[in-house]
């Protein structure tokens, strides 16, 4: 029987024939397919600057050091999200505030923000769930009201749109990351990237990547440097961006296949799913649908053949976030009632439509 996971990487050999002339060249780290990349995401997403780096929670971490986050500050992120949202706080000594979520999308909700804002707040980070963009005029229009930043985790959303602009243009924000992890929409790898439009976050981006150095000036020209901050080496290699640069050439394909796929499913399951807001234009990276007994419907699909995930367990659960910053479950009930019943179907776009039948086929043997 083939058995199908909930995402998988998509590679052709144009991808391969790439990272090998990397291969064959002279650099493979800090090279001219670096800064290839990182131009092509400026100009797929309409951003000014695109800082590659090692991974998006690399890429979080910086944002959150550039956005100026530290001891005494909060900043508000969704439970509902991978880890890396809400330990980029941690990283910086700042307290991780939660806000719940609308859970049409299971993203978080703008008025939720409003009422965790405290005189600590100093920024907002937003998940764009699944690729589904979030309210992006409302989170702008709090950031602006209570001088926030806004930095968008949109590991999910490369390739999504919100209204006339690309997720990733920082129209509404201060900084976007993205993941080049194999289960993400396109990938590296491991791999991430922070785009923004502000030429002083740029280089603070730029520096912490680099162990806070900077060479500037008349050093340019000679062996001098300067570390004037504590950084990090999250670099990525020219062998990543390489197979970065050539998949982000089939971003827009993969998006049409995956929303076919959705609304394949949407039409033939007949299961609870989320609801695509009007503002929203994703590349859907994930397809969460709603179902009574997970645990059972997780394992008979596993018996079916069908690997699938659950996105996410609330972060303020984890036992971490329990005992370092003492939440406790009760405290955000929209994202524990989302999550109880959660979980992710097959979605990515090597899937035939053969496949995707199939799929739902088995799919419909299961349903309660
Ligand atoms: C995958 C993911 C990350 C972390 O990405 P890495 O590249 O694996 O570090 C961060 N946030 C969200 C929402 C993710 O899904």
């Amino acid at each position: 029987m083939k058995t199908y996971g909930y995402g998988h990487q998509s590679i052709d050999e144009a991808d391969i024939q790439s990272v090998v002339d990397v291969l064959r060249g002279d650099y493979l780290t800090c090279g001219p397919s670096v800064k290839a990349f990182e131009q092509a995401i400026c100009a797929y997403t309409g951003a000014k600057y695109c800082v590659a780096v090692a991974n998006a929670t690399a890429g979080l971490h910086i944002a959150a050091l550039a956005a100026g986050l530290g001891p005494g500050d909060e900043a508000i992120t969704s439970p509902i999200t991978f880890l890396s949202s809400a330990n980029c706080i941690v990283f910086t000594g700042a307290r991780p505030v939660f806000a719940d979520i609308d859970p049409e999308t299971a993203n978080i909700d703008p008025a939720e923000i409003e009422r965790r804002l405290s005189p600590q707040t100093k920024a907002i980070i937003p998940v764009h769930f699944a690729g589904q963009s979030c309210d992006m005029a409302r989170i702008s229009a709090i950031a602006k009201a209570s001088n926030l930043i806004v930095i968008e985790d949109a590991a999910h959303a490369i390739g999504s749109d919100y209204l006339e602009t690309k997720v990733g243009s920082c129209r509404y924000s201060d900084m976007t990351v993205f993941s080049f992890h194999p289960v993400k929409t396109i990938t590296t790898g491991e791999g991430g990237a922070v785009t923004t439009n502000d030429p002083e976050l740029y280089a603070k981006l730029c520096a912490l990547r680099a162990h806070g150095v900077h060479k500037d000036g008349e050093m340019a020209h000679t062996w001098e440097y300067e570390m004037r901050e504590l950084g990090f080496n999250y670099r990525i290699t020219d062998i990543q961006c390489a197979l970065g640069f050539s998949q982000l050439k089939k971003l827009d394909a993969f998006k049409a296949r995956r929303r076919a796929i959705v609304a394949y499913y949407n039409e033939h399951l007949g299961l609870p799913h989320l609801v695509e807001r009007d503002f929203s234009n994703a590349c859907f990276h994930l397809y969460p649908v709603l179902v009574a007994n997970r645990r059972e419907f997780y394992f008979k699909a596993k018996e079916a053949g069908l690997n699938l995930q659950v996105h996410y367990i609330p972060v303020h659960t984890q036992p971490y976030y329990r005992g370092t910053f003492g939440y406790k479950p009760g405290d955000y009930p929209k994202a524990e009632a989302y999550y109880e019943k959660c979980i992710s179907l097959p979605l990515y776009p090597s899937l035939t439509d053969e496949d995707v039948a199939e799929i739902v086929s088995r799919l419909k043997g299961i349903i309660p």
